[in-house]
């Protein structure tokens, strides 16, 4: 069952096998095997169950319910815009569903660099059949590439340049071109539509708005999470939970599990919580396409160019080979903050809407950032990217741009202050990228707990246990030990059955 967690009596404590913080891809999934290897299970959410029939499809309302600080997070200094959900789900609920393996140069550096002994090639491969299957992924459809992707195809062919459709986890799709405000259509396979119901039918119980604080450990031992039971409208503190169990498992994804991890005490010998964060880093270029576009309608991303995508697996590779390019499509309120200019001059951009395409450029960053806990309930995160990332973003930027002429853009928009405004023959300004200079945004954190087998260097094995605390597990994208270069969730759907199936072999030992 799924019960809010504000609503019930306090303080309320309850008695497990496993408790899992987090409900998004890699929570879900752990619980979702643990339940079925028959494992009383507690999973523990800081966001509200949001279903279908409450998917609004306006941004001012399902923004706030659906991302952590109303969507507004970002890094301490404010340079950069991370978004993540925070909802029974995780970020799966708003996510654009597409589906991507890590490419095997990656997995194999991997094993090469930090050991990874529960985790070879093969086992990597069975983890992403299974985790497909259990997603009905699929090609997109040609029918459903919008004309909004089309700019990208176009412009992609005329340069001769790498591309092609993407994969996706949808099944029904209207088309609505909603995605990131949660589908109303509930056309998402995603954790709440067919990770969740598996874990419940298996006895698994589910508290929303239940948001862990501290590891608990005795004797070297994960013990209990003790949380506080949050007002779903004012966020203000309702109540003490404690969930007492022998396996924890901390899914709460790469900024909340590396916080709690920190703010629990929890040894580590290697210093490597919390340090290692990556997220992806992502510009944006708008064009001003002849004909309308209509962005909005839609699926939003299944279209890809990788011409300037090559993943081997080694550090500092050759500028404009870790570049990722696809639509970004936002809705009216996310284009209005994201343009720049005041009054007038922004009112004549937002003219432009029903005609503008939008490309942004992501890349397969190597910056370390770093993850702190904030106070009881909140997270503080460094990350600026270095020289040779913020050339890699430059790289994209430009890149975007020549791809929008090509698929015939009268005017290309850089968001810069003023905004920089682009005709077909001018010459690509060089950019300079200086904190609050562009909007940098991200949505993919990973990698702030990265596993290896040995404890010096490492705080968590490959098969998701802690190397120092007993029964404490970790099961998102934060054990992955570098960025990935592309999008993380059917990896870190990977890790929660992977992580799951370690738990359910550890928790039926310890009943015997
Ligand atoms: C706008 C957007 C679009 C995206 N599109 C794609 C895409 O198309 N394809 C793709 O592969 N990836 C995509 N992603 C990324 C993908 O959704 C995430 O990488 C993935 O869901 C992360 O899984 P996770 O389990 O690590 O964390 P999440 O899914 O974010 O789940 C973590 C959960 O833990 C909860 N939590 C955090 N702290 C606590 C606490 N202390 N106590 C209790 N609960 C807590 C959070 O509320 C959240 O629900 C997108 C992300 C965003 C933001
Ligand atoms: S485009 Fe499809 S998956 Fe996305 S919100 Fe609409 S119906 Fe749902």
């Amino acid at each position: 069952m799924i019960y809010d967690a504000a609503a019930l009596p306090h303080p309320l404590v309850l008695e497990a096998d496993v408790c899992v913080v987090g409900s998004g891809a890699g929570g879900g999934t752990a619980a979702m095997v643990a339940a079925e290897a028959g494992l009383r299970v507690v999973v523990l959410e800081a966001g509200a169950f949001v279903p279908p029939e409450a998917m609004t499809q306006r941004e001012e309302q399902m923004i706030p319910a659906l991302l952590w600080d109303h969507g507004g997070r970002t890094t301490a200094d404010r340079a950069v815009a991370i978004h993540q959900g925070r909802a029974v789900g995780g970020s799966t609920v708003h996510n654009l569903n597409l589906i991507k393996r890590v490419p095997d140069a990656i997995l194999e550096a991997w094993r090469r660099e930090r050991g990874l002994s529960h985790l070879s090639l093969a086992r990597w491969h069975a983890l992403y059949d299974e985790a497909e299957a259990l997603l009905g992924v699929t090609d997109v459809p040609e029918a459903l590439v919008s004309r909004h992707n089309r700019v990208l195809r176009d412009g992609a062919e005329a340069l001769g340049w790498r591309g092609g459709r993407l994969r996706h986890n949808r099944a029904g799709c209207q088309t609505s071109g909603f995605c990131l405000l949660g589908c109303a259509y509930d056309a998402k396979n995603n954790v709440p539509r067919v990770v969740l119901p598996r874990a419940v039918r298996a006895g698994a119980t589910v508290l929303s708005n239940a948001q862990a604080v501290r590891v608990e450990q005795d004797d070297g031992r994960a013990r209990a999470v003790v949380a506080r039971a949050i007002d779903p409208v004012t966020r203000v503190t309702r109540g003490r939970v404690e969930i007492r169990a022998r396996h924890v498992c901390l899914s709460a994804s790469a900024t909340g599990t590396a916080a709690l991890l920190a703010r629990s005490e929890v040894p580590d010998p290697s210093g490597t919580t919390g340090r290692g964060l990556r997220v992806h880093p992502a510009l944006v270029v708008a064009g001003e396409m002849r004909d309308e576009v209509r962005a909005w309608q839609g699926v939003p991303q299944s279209y890809e160019c990788t011409e300037h995508l090559t993943l081997t697996g080694t550090a500092r590779p050759p500028l404009g080979t870790r570049t990722w390019i696809v639509p970004a499509f936002a809705h009216p309120i996310g284009t209005a903050t994201m343009l720049p200019g005041l009054g007038a001059e922004h009112r004549r951009l937002m003219r432009l809407y029903p005609r503008l395409a939008v490309l942004t450029a992501m890349i397969h960053d190597e910056t370390a950032g770093r993850v702190r806990p904030s106070g009881e309930l909140g997270v503080e995160l460094d990350y600026w990217p270095d020289a040779a990332d913020r050339a890699e973003l430059l790289f994209g930027l430009e890149a975007c741009a020549r791809l929008l002429f090509a698929a015939g853009a009268r005017r290309v928009f850089v968001p810069t202050h003023p905004v920089t405004e682009l005709s077909p023959s001018d010459p690509f300004p060089r950019f300079a990228l200086e904190r609050g200079s562009m909007p940098v945004t991200a949505v993919h954190p990973m990698a702030s707990v990265p596993m290896g087998d040995d404890p010096r260097a490492s705080a968590v094995g490959s098969d998701g246990a802690h190397h120092h605390v007993d029964g404490l597990w970790v099961a998102d994208g934060s054990l992955f030990p570098t960025s990935i270069g592309v999008p993380p969730q059917l990896s870190i759907y990977a890790m929660g059955l992977h992580v799951g199936r370690a738990i359910a072999g550890r928790g039926a030992r310890g009943r015997a």
